[in-house]
């Protein structure tokens, strides 16, 4: 047996998107590309802006010397200045190059987080329903995941917080927009959030980290503007990237952000640099690093995101679904009109069109689907959306 008894669980465990992503394949295979309406991956349409061919031309026609060679571990000075002047702008805070670290992606910087503050045995909460990569990275690093599960709007369930952090809890990890439910913590929210953290670290005396992982942070809708957890807890960290906001997953390129009135500020960022090298990340890629150092100000054409939310937001109400509006990022989490949101699923499969089980995410009774896609696609998949609700609902 090549493969260990935890990992092969895992990979049981948390495959749901793989599986799709299979089904998609041998799918297209029978019915052809436009046969076939696949909701379930969140990969960006869209392309990169064309500032960033720019910039890639740029470094092209320039060959700066060195650019390809090892550079300090949180990444170029230049690059994390642009990150902190930005955020400073944005939050009325002094940040500088000296509080942010480069990192391989959103997912390469909450590891480094993870690791850097957490012993093994410590604990993250999260909520529900979540991003499902966080359970591996808290195992990753010897910790495991405690589970707030949510209110009707998919926002806190603030009774479950107090009583799910523990003396072990190190990390309250929010996600905001929300990867699969787009919706936005509101300052109220966040507010209410800090200071139940507070409360319980004078009642278990401890620290308690306040990360926020928020790739989808430039994907807003409605002009709504972004709350930032920096104003409402002290030990506050940003894990993120422009894996989204710039269309660049395949990039992998992010940073971690740590709040300046955090006290242990400078011991914290040299730990997540110590972790960034040891964790084989080594570096953020050097060349995505020169490029959005330039690009701090510049986002994918948002409006396309809303225009698909409001196209499938307004079909699905008027079918009859119960569904929660996003706010941002690109997915949408209905509830099935069965509890099995597995046999959901499969009933929507056999009118060709893919999306999650909102099992996948911690949340059965839920389905997720992703419309970062064609118009063509969302606009095909809506027939197969109705006969499946009126199948369950008949
Ligand atoms: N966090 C959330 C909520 C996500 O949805 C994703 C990617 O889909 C990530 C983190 C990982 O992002 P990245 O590709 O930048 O590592």
């Amino acid at each position: 047996m090549a493969v260990s008894n935890k990992v092969k669980g895992f990979m049981e465990q948390g495959s749901w998107i793989r599986k799709m992503f299979e089904e998609g394949i041998a799918l297209r295979q029978r019915y052809g590309p436009d046969g076939v309406f696949d909701l379930s991956l969140g990969n960006p349409v869209a392309e990169p802006p064309q500032r960033f061919f720019d910039e890639l031309r740029k470094i092209v026609d320039e060959q700066p010397t060195g650019l390809h060679r090892y550079m300090p571990n949180a990444g170029y000075a230049e690059t994390r200045a642009a990150v902190a002047s930005r955020l400073g702008e944005d939050t009325r805070l002094d940040f500088t190059a000296d509080h942010v670290v480069m990192s391989c992606g959103a997912g390469g910087a909450l590891n480094i987080v993870i690791k850097a503050l957490l012993d093994p045995g410590d604990e993250v909460v999260i909520f529900a329903p979540y991003f499902v990569e966080y359970l591996y990275y808290a195992d990753n690093h010897g910790a495991s995941c405690k589970v707030v599960p949510p209110d009707d709007h998919f926002l806190p369930d603030f009774d479950a917080l107090e009583s799910t952090i523990g003396p072990r809890t190190r990390i309250v990890l929010v996600n905001s927009p929300n990867n699969p439910t787009g919706v936005v913590y509101g300052a109220d929210v966040l507010a209410r959030l800090a200071e139940i953290i507070r409360r319980k670290e004078a009642e278990l005396d401890s620290e308690i980290f306040l990360v926020s992982d928020e790739p989808y942070r430039r994907i807003l809708f409605d002009g709504m503007e972004f709350p930032h957890i920096f104003d409402h807890h002290d030990r506050s960290i940003v894990a993120t990237s422009h894996s989204k906001d710039l269309a660049l997953p395949g990039e992998r390129i992010g940073f971690v952000a740590v709040s300046p009135r955090c006290n242990d500020a400078d011991e914290l960022v040299e730990g997540l640099t110590f972790c960034n090298r040891t964790l084989g990340f080594v570096n953020a890629p050097a060349l995505m690093q020169q490029i959005v150092r330039h690009l701090q100000y510049t986002t994918v054409d948002v409006l396309q995101y809303q225009d698909k939310r409001d196209l499938l937001h307004g079909t699905l109400t008027d079918i009859g679904y119960s569904v929660v509006r996003p706010q941002g990022a690109f997915y949408m989490f209905p509830r099935a009109p069965t509890e099995d949101d597995v046999a959901f699923v499969d009933a929507l499969r056999e009118r060709r069109v893919l999306v999650v089980p909102g099992r996948g995410f911690g949340a059965p009774g839920h389905f997720r689907i992703a419309y970062c896609v064609e118009d063509a696609t969302l606009k095909g998949a809506l027939e197969g959306f109705r006969a499946a609700f009126e199948q369950f609902a008949a």
